[in-house]
């Protein structure tokens, strides 16, 4: 599984870099930059809690 974000829908609240710290960053601006994009396995669920999170529904969990 891979994680994608929608940078039109991003407004930076960075909650998915604080829960997914091996994929996202967050640039000087707060909004966040994908590392990588794939997932290992043991962070599935954090991933699908991070799309949970996402104010601005901009996060998703896609199978690769
Ligand atoms: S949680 Fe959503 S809105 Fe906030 S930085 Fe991440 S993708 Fe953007």
């Amino acid at each position: 599984m891979k994680v994608i974000i929608d940078p039109t829908r991003c407004t930076g609240h960075g909650t998915c870099a604080q829960l997914l710290t091996d994929n996202i960053s967050l640039d000087k601006w707060h909004f966040p930059i994908l590392e990588r994009s794939k997932l290992r396995e043991a962070h599935f669920d954090l991933a699908k809690r991070a799309v949970q999170l996402c104010p601005e529904l901009a996060i998703s969990i896609v199978e690769e």
